[in-house]
């Protein structure tokens, strides 16, 4: 796990401009903070932290691209993140992430702490394929085939705290991709089955590797009336599967890994399990975030890798491991957009919450309602509790 550090992360030159990117503009953030380089977000940010001191604290999603990020106190994935944002003293936490992110921060960290996320926009569309609504409906639809008691909910941190309240009233839990297979054990030990939301591919990844049999797990599709399921197909469910997707992560296939592995012979493939199942099978490596950037930076040196994830993490690590030890990592997809919604956190936001901070106003400012986040957290401390 990445330890959090006060240090900021320094880069040898200064970040190019952005060029050729859109920018998405939040409410009020000034138009001319966009029409300043990168060097003088870079120094002003730098000026504006230093005098804000502890006050701050910055977090920054391995996902976020290159001049965002190294405005970052701390980075990783979404378990380690909340897993910093919880041990934070700091009053406010600038999160450099999406919004369920921030969310999950706000709910963890203490009434005196002010979570902010740079950019309102930021969201995710996994996240937005399960509103709280029609989760609602399932649960009724499948406690009235299974009767109640029979499905425990879990709900992938990609979701809104709405979603993470409800598992928390219903004996459920939150869980990432670093650790689904201690939360689906647990749910099993319990002699439960799990309804799991909103990551498809996640989940049924997970129960693969489980050996939980192929009969046993099926896809609810949100879209049809008791999710296209026959009342036979719900009960038989030992894992019940949310019909989301992570729209960056679904665009990995199985003819990229023949394609790489033809030009490439002696490349190693590892994927993200957001991936679809065939790509995962097609794989030598699967694992979270922080399972890729270990197992690549373990790796020999001079080795070459496909790496199916997000593309900002992919060319930072190319970056970093091919000076150091001659390795070789190239995404997956070379035509694979950045995750949009990560994106929209442009540097120039950051310094736009920094400099509002040191005139002391606070924008941006996220906070889930007070019945939401209580459930939210039951959900939450229970995962952090098993996954510790
Ligand atoms: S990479 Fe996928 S799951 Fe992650 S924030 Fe972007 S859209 Fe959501």
């Amino acid at each position: 796990m990445l330890a959090a550090t006060r240090s900021v992360q320094t880069f040898a030159q200064p970040c190019p401009q952005d060029e050729g990117f859109p920018i998405f503009l939040t409410d009020e953030i000034p138009p001319h903070y966009y029409q300043l380089s990168m060097e003088e977000i870079w120094e002003r940010g730098l000026a504006a932290k230093e005098q804000l001191g502890d006050s701050v604290f910055i977090l920054a999603h391995h996902y976020q691209r290159d001049e965002t990020f190294r405005f970052g106190d701390a980075s990783g994935d979404s378990l380690n993140l909340s897993q910093i944002a919880a041990q934070q003293s700091a009053a406010y936490i600038i999160f450099c992430g999406v919004h369920f992110m921030a969310e999950s921060a706000d709910i963890l960290t203490g009434p005196e702490q002010t979570v902010i996320l740079p950019n309102l926009t930021a969201g995710c569309s996994m996240a937005d394929m399960a509103d709280a609504d029609n989760v609602e409906d399932c649960w009724e639809e499948i406690s009235e085939i299974c009767g109640e008691g029979h499905f425990i909910p879990v709900t992938y941190i990609n979701s809104s705290a709405s979603l993470k309240a409800f598992c928390g009233r219903n004996g459920g839990v939150v869980c990432t991709s670093s650790n689904t297979e201690k939360i689906l054990r647990w749910a099993y030990d319990q002699g439960k089955n799990v309804l799991f939301f909103p990551d498809q591919h996640l989940g049924r990844n997970t129960a693969n590797q489980m050996g939980v049999p192929r009969e046993n797990i099926q896809l609810w599709n949100r879209h049809q009336p008791n999710g296209g399921l026959t009342p036979d197909q719900v009960k038989q469910a030992k894992m019940l599967l949310w019909n989301g997707f992570c729209s960056v992560h679904a665009r990995f296939n199985q003819k990229q890994i023949e394609a790489v592995r033809a030009r490439l012979p002696e490349v190693k493939v590892i994927v993200h399990p957001e991936c679809s199942e065939e790509v995962v099978n097609a794989s030598d490596y699967s694992g979270s975030t922080n399972k890729i950037i270990k197992i690549i930076r373990e790796a020999e040196p001079n080795t070459k890798w496909a790496v199916g994830t997000e593309i900002n993490l992919v060319n930072r690590l190319h970056r970093e491991l091919y000076r150091k030890e001659g390795k070789h990592i190239e995404c997956l997809n070379s035509n694979v957009c950045p995750c949009s919604t990560m994106y929209r956190t442009n540097p120039a936001n950051v310094l736009w919450v920094l400099e509002n901070l040191v005139a002391g106003r606070v924008v941006n400012t996220i906070k889930v309602p007070e019945e939401t986040s209580q459930w939210a957290k039951i959900a939450l401390d229970r995962m952090l509790e098993l996954s510790a």
